[in-house]
């Protein structure tokens, strides 16, 4: 085979990435299990990551998300703990309308996602990143400055170290510090709303029901765990916050039945709870010299619909396959052309979902009563409408649109 000009003699690495958060692994992973050389940097412990107490969230992973982790046969690791979603029921506060999406709808037993824990998914990854002898982790390291050329790209290490290669991508979360060294701008606000994030154990099964129950101050979701377990993403005012984070357990238990209503039977508030300040933000651009921003790096959305890592794992798998395609073709993988044509396939979508988000939370986090009965007659019209509620529940699973490879279930 002749030798590969992407990686050039003098590089340490072909790929470096920002962040070993669940963006930069998924594309760290995916990248090195195709071969290339691949450095993942991050600030924070790797035995720090592992620990059970490291992330509370768990995510609504879209099946078109599952079909990523089966285009990098890593699906088999995390099935046993993920926990397919078989109905979503959305209802507003009291009103009797509500939608119901049921993954029989749309015949056969495909279910719409899996709700799994973080710390399974991040597990899953470190395990195979371990196996991958060309993906090395360096942690704990910041990437402290990228200096970018056309002909390639220095990464320049917290302890001085230097790390050449072709392409650098910042999966290094929506405070981004390369997307903030690359100077490329961002459109941001803050929601005024707190995602409270905790686990609660409960007597009957939850027969892979998901519940978003739109309340005043904003949704609260109700997601189906392995066992007779749910977590719950419940979004408050982020004045009140706080105060719910720091009541007595039972106090807390009581707030959240009240939320609840009955239909789990008895539930219990089990292990801690978390809190995330809600913002919205889209980078400006996705791309610069050298520079590809991926996940939150890129864009954060309201987690109202559970789709933002859905979005980033797409971003990966779009990257990813413009990176091993032009490296079979033996050209320079941090090109200019490759960044452009990320941009372009990623930008829409996530402007898409970030927008309807931004819509919905506002639309239903508020109790004028005009938007009240429109927002209910949308429901309702959604809900009597099976070929838009079909087009709706695909958009939802992630399997429309032009997916990449992985994001089809297919091999890089
Ligand atoms: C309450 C809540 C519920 C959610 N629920 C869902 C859901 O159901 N479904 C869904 O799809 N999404 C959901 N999301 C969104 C999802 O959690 C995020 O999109 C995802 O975790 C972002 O991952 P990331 O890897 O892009 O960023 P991060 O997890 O922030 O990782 C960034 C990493 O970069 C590292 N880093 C920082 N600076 C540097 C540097 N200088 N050099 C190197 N590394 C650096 C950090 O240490 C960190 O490890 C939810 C979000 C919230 C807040």
């Amino acid at each position: 085979m002749a030798p590969d000009p992407s990686f050039g003699m003098a590089d340490d690495a072909e790929l470096v990435v920002a962040g070993a958060g669940l963006t930069g692994m998924l594309l760290g992973v995916a990248c090195a299990g195709a071969g290339l050389e691949v450095v993942v940097v991050d600030p924070q412990e790797p035995a720090a990551m592992l620990m059970p107490g490291f992330d509370g969230r768990t995510s609504a992973i879209a099946y078109g998300s599952r079909l990523v982790f089966d285009g990098i046969g890593l699906w088999p690791d995390i099935a046993a703990e993920a926990e397919p979603i078989r109905e979503i029921r959305v209802a507003d506060d009291n009103s009797p309308l509500f939608l119901h999406y049921d993954s029989r709808d749309l015949g056969g037993e495909t279910p719409l996602g899996y709700i799994v824990e973080n710390r399974v998914l991040r597990r899953a990854l470190y395990e195979r990143a371990r196996t991958l002898p060309n993906l090395q982790l360096l942690a704990p390291h910041r990437i402290a400055a990228v200096e970018a050329s056309a002909t390639g790209a220095v990464t320049l290490l917290d302890d001085g170290e230097r790390l050449r290669a072709r392409l650098v991508a910042a999966a290094d979360g929506k405070e981004s510090p390369l997307r903030q060294t690359a100077a490329i701008r961002a459109i941001e606000w803050r929601y005024g709303q707190t995602g409270i994030v905790a686990t609660v154990a409960h007597a009957r099964p939850h027969g892979g029901i998901a519940v978003e129950h739109f309340l005043p101050a904003g949704p609260f979701a109700i997601l189906p765990m392995t066992g007779n377990r749910s977590s719950i993403v419940w979004t408050e005012h982020a004045d009140l916050a706080p105060r719910l984070l720091a009541l007595p357990e039972a106090e807390f238990a009581a707030e959240l039945r009240a939320r609840f209503g009955g239909f789990l039977g008895e539930i219990e508030p089990v292990g801690p709870r978390w809190a995330y300040p809600l913002a919205l933000l889209q980078a400006e651009r996705y791309v610069a010299r050298r520079l590809a921003l991926v996940g939150e790096a890129a864009h954060v959305i309201h987690p109202i619909a559970g789709q933002g890592l859905n979005i980033a794992i797409r971003d990966v798998a779009a990257l990813a396959e413009l990176i091993v395609d032009q490296r079979r073709l033996g050209l320079d993988i941090g090109d200019d052309s490759v960044l452009e044509r990320y941009q372009r396939w990623r930008r829409t979508d996530a402007l898409v979902l970030a927008a309807v988000t931004d819509g919905l939370n506002r639309l239903f986090s508020n109790t004028i009563p005009p938007i009240r009965l429109a927002r209910d007659v949308g429901l309702a019209m959604v809900h009597r409408l099976p070929p838009l509620k079909r087009l709706l529940m695909r958009h939802a699973m992630g399997t429309l649109g032009d997916r990449p490879r992985l994001a089809r279930g297919q091999p890089l």
